[in-house]
């Protein structure tokens, strides 16, 4: 690598999609991250069907958004069609100034605990994850060959979206079923979206003016797929995903916890087979099932015109994430913060004050006027004198990627 080489590619791929974003280093360092070290950014959509779609946006030169359909055929041609793009705008995949490219990995078990280097070993590692993460870790796979093939000589980087839960005591790892089973087919709690806990996590010491290992933060990760984090001293010690990421929270369309024997009434009484359920907890529970809208705004809105059924969605939503904060409060035993991030958690102000109604006993409030400030920038929304600050802090899984990889390429 040459000394100049400050740039990072995140590539984050999908069964079907692609996102990326290049960044320079050396502007994200110096300015905390903001947008200032991102060159530019994309996606690349419905890959293998006819009408796939390629946006893009370079920051770097101030240039328009760029939107070209047409049919991609595999995920080789969609990072051939990014770097055709990128190279428009004098940012090519070839230049001596990449350093490396990080990618996203969904599962990396129990082995990856941190972001690491991609060789063979670790490839076959990942491949040997896919009957844990069927859907995601194939996408993952085609990806790093997809760049490996583009960029042999570069470094490629796995960050693991299961890594920062890997700190998890042993007790909040396994469920409570036979060990031998267990432990055969790798049954345990993972968690996932690690890479946006830990960055919200850090953000929120941040925040505070302290250091990670002082603090004690519950984070809200509310996006279509949610979920809660326990972190004490910087680790976490306790997720709401778990061996999928179908535990935990209502989300959009994921139904969250539920009495695993509903999975057996289904296919008995209801003559369900598995990938019915499968289909129904994973895409057709959560609020849309319950609604009818995954969208956070629709649901507000029919709210306010009076809509039962959205109401009660939006009841059944707060009260599963009331009980999370409740129970990780007393896994924490003391919580300093509590920060809310994503789609939801950012954006939902009657989402975050509902959350933390009733909860002044537990030390937590929520300003109204602080609560309906809309930012992009990491805020408290709790009045002075709660003891516990609530904060809203906006995630950046790509930002952390990129900093992990860099880091590690460097070291
Ligand atoms: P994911 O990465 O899981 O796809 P995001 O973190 O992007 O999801 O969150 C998407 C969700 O955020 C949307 O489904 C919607 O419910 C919610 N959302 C986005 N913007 C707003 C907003 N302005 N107000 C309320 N909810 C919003």
């Amino acid at each position: 690598m040459t000394a100049n080489a400050t740039r990072v590619l995140v590539l984050n791929s999908g069964s079907s999609s692609l996102k990326y974003q290049l960044l320079d280093m050396h502007d994200t360092q110096s300015s905390s991250g903001s947008a200032a070290g991102r060159l530019a950014v994309g996606l690349v959509e419905r890959i293998g069907e006819e009408n796939s779609r390629l946006v893009h946006t370079p920051l770097a030169t101030g240039g328009e958004r760029r939107e070209t359909e047409g049919a991609i055929a595999d995920h080789t041609a969609a990072l051939k069609a990014v770097a055709a793009e990128l190279a428009t705008d004098g940012l090519g995949l070839d230049s001596p100034e990449l350093a490396a490219i990080g990618h996203r990995v969904v599962h990396g078990g129990l082995k990856f605990t941190a972001p690491t280097v991609i060789d063979d070993a670790v490839l076959a590692e990942i491949e040997r994850l896919v009957p844990v993460a069927p859907l995601h870790n194939p996408a993952n796979i085609t990806g790093i060959k997809t760049a490996q093939a583009l960029r042999p000589d570069l470094p490629q980087v796995a960050v693991f979206d299961t890594a920062f839960h890997t700190t998890m005591p042993e007790y909040a790892a396994r469920y409570a079923i036979d060990v031998e089973t267990a432990d055969a087919h790798r049954i345990r709690r993972y968690g996932f979206h690690g890479t946006s806990h830990a960055y919200v996590s850090r953000k929120t010491a941040e925040l505070l003016g302290k250091d990670p290992a002082e603090v004690n933060v519950i984070v809200l990760h509310l996006g279509n797929g949610a979920s809660a984090s326990a972190v004490a001293g910087g680790r976490c010690v306790d997720t709401s995903m778990g061996l999928t990421p179908l535990e935990g929270l209502v989300m959009g369309t994921r139904s969250g916890d539920i009495d695993p024997a509903v999975t057996f009434h289904l296919k008995r009484v209801a003559g369900m087979s598995e990938d019915d359920v499968d289909v129904l907890l994973n895409k057709k529970s959560g609020l849309i099932g319950l609604c009818g809208d995954n969208d956070m705004r629709e649901i507000r809105r029919r709210i306010d015109e009076g809509d039962e059924r959205a109401r009660l969605a939006f009841d059944i939503y707060i009260h599963r994430l009331k009980k999370y904060i409740g129970a990780y409060s007393a896994v924490l035993g003391r919580v300093d913060a509590v920060a809310f991030t994503a789609g939801v958690g950012e954006n939902a102000a009657p989402v975050r004050e509902a959350a933390i109604a009733g909860l002044e006993e537990m030390g937590m409030a929520v300003d109204a006027s602080l609560n309906a400030v809309r930012s992009g920038e990491p805020r408290l929304i709790s009045p002075e004198y709660a003891r516990v600050a609530v904060a809203v802090v906006p995630t950046d899984e790509e930002l952390e990627i990129a900093q992990q990889t860099y880091a590690l390429v460097n070291a």
